[in-house]
């Protein structure tokens, strides 16, 4: 067991909606450290890095669409297995099935468009949190 770190988007349907503090404050109840946080806008380069498994989807047009929205907030969430256990604080990635509890459960809905908004985005191993974070925080015009 050590200390990793994992990069958590609020997408803008969590900022729209006024979820911030209540992603805020159950990382906070449950113990994880914020190390870094910011509202931001996604570009279309940080997009097409972050979702790099996603760019040749008939759907990512519309994730796109969806990601940019409105701001986003970013945020670094670090402590021990806070990669998994976020991730399942979060729920699973379809809204209607999520379980009640998590913040897709709690937070999220249909809109009716086909647009799967589910309100947070979370890294799902340690190797792509690095990754991740490298996009949103640290590395500016990187090539992946
Ligand atoms: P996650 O790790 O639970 O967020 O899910 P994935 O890594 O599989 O997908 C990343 C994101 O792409 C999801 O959170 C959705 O916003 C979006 N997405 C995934 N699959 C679909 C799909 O079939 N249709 C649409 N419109 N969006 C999708
Ligand atoms: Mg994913």
């Amino acid at each position: 067991m050590h200390e990793e770190r994992t990069l958590i988007l609020v997408k803008p349907d969590g900022v729209s909606q006024g979820h911030i503090g209540e992603v805020i404050t159950r990382l906070e109840r449950k113990g994880y450290r914020i190390e870094a946080l910011k509202v931001t806008n996604a570009t279309r380069a940080q997009l097409d890095q972050h979702y790099e498994d996603k760019v040749d989807k008939p759907f990512y047009p519309e994730m796109v669409k969806y990601m940019q929205e409105g701001p986003i907030v970013a945020i670094i969430a670090a402590g021990i297995s806070v990669v998994s256990v976020f991730r399942r604080m979060a729920g699973k990635t379809n809204v209607s099935e999520a379980d009640f509890g998590t913040i897709r459960g709690d937070f999220g809905r249909e809109w009716g468009d086909g647009i799967i908004r589910n309100v947070v985005h979370s890294s799902d191993s340690v190797e792509h949190a690095e990754r991740e974070i490298a996009i949103w925080f640290e590395l500016k015009n990187v090539c992946f």
